[in-house]
């Protein structure tokens, strides 16, 4: 896994593990996408390396196996990997229970060096999150814990009181760029997706692994900005809408927002458009969380967008 960007973050994080702290407690926040589970593991390979070199010597035993544990998180390959024993990395399936905190306090136990990295913390229930505010009041000696978020606001205030910040920064156009060439080769495409990215990998990894999303999205906006009501397209539409997952409904609602919002900025469209879809897109999602069926509620924000 090559990182690009968030050089600046990373010195801040290594001048903190220059102190040699007896125990570390990180947040990371920023935008969703951008690189924090990344930067999150190398932090952990730096705090066990051998060496204490840079973000990890690469050579160490430790290392070694963090470098199996990051191929295991990232490949596509599934396979028996030698993954990092003192490395745990907790993920949300639709939240984070306080089953998973408990294996944290017991793992974070342990008398040997060893990182936690909770992904998505703002998932965390709320006895899930109470679990750890304990952990966090006396964090045990030998350990990282590193939490990633895109949104602090939801997390116990007194969670994020207790953990150091690390603010990330969007990618820059250019690192969305060099990121994108190395997964696609159409240079077209490259360039428009780079335009959407808006700071985050979201749309890009999202159309990367399924290239339709970015077509559904351009469809939708084709139907949206017709002057006129076009009954049968929305129904084709919606028939498609209904066999895609939730999060590919996001991902295409977002390259539509993204591309009425440049359309309204060349004068292409109404501006009130861009306006009203902010809108309508809402009660969208609203209605989707709802259990509403996909394709009543695209045609429900069509018909009200039309009216
Ligand atoms: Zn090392």
């Amino acid at each position: 896994m090559k990182l690009i960007g968030h050089e600046n973050t990373k010195k801040i994080i290594r001048r903190f593990l220059d102190r040699n702290y007896p125990s570390y407690s990180f947040l990371f926040e920023g935008k969703d996408c951008i690189g924090k589970k990344a930067v999150a593991l190398l932090t952990a390979r730096a705090y066990l390396c051998e060496k204490q070199y840079g973000f990890g010597c690469g050579e160490c035993s430790s290392c070694r196996q963090a470098q199996e544990t990051i191929e295991d998180v990232y490949s596509e390959e599934k396979k028996e990997r030698n993954v990092h024993p003192d490395i745990m990395l907790v993920s949300p399936e639709k939240e984070i229970k306080i089953s998973q905190i408990r294996q944290v306090v017991q793992f974070l136990r342990l008398k040997k060096k060893k990182a936690v990295i909770i992904e998505k913390a703002e998932k965390m229930n709320t006895e899930a999150s109470n679990a750890l505010l304990k952990t966090l009041e006396e964090p045990p000696e030998n350990s990282m814990l590193i939490l990633t978020t895109s949104d602090q606001k939801k997390l116990l205030p007194t969670i994020v009181s207790r953990c150091k910040k690390i603010r990330f920064s969007p990618l820059s156009p250019e690192e969305i760029k060099q990121i994108i060439s190395l997964r696609l080769s159409d240079e077209k495409l490259v360039k428009t997706l780079t335009v959407l990215a808006d700071g985050s990998m979201c749309i890009p990894d999202a159309v990367a692994k399924k290239s339709q999303l970015f077509k559904y999205a351009k469809d939708l906006y084709t139907l949206l900005s017709l002057r006129e009501l076009h009954p049968e397209g929305i129904i084709t539409f919606a028939q498609i809408f209904d066999s895609l997952e939730l999060e590919e409904i996001r991902i295409i609602l977002d390259i539509t927002e993204k591309i009425i919002y440049k359309k309204t900025l060349k004068g292409d469209v109404d501006p009130q458009l861009y306006e009203d879809f902010i809108k309508e897109r809402k009660t969208l999602e609203k209605a989707l969380e709802k259990g509403v069926k996909k394709k009543l509620a695209v045609e429900g924000m069509y018909f009200a967008l039309k009216s």
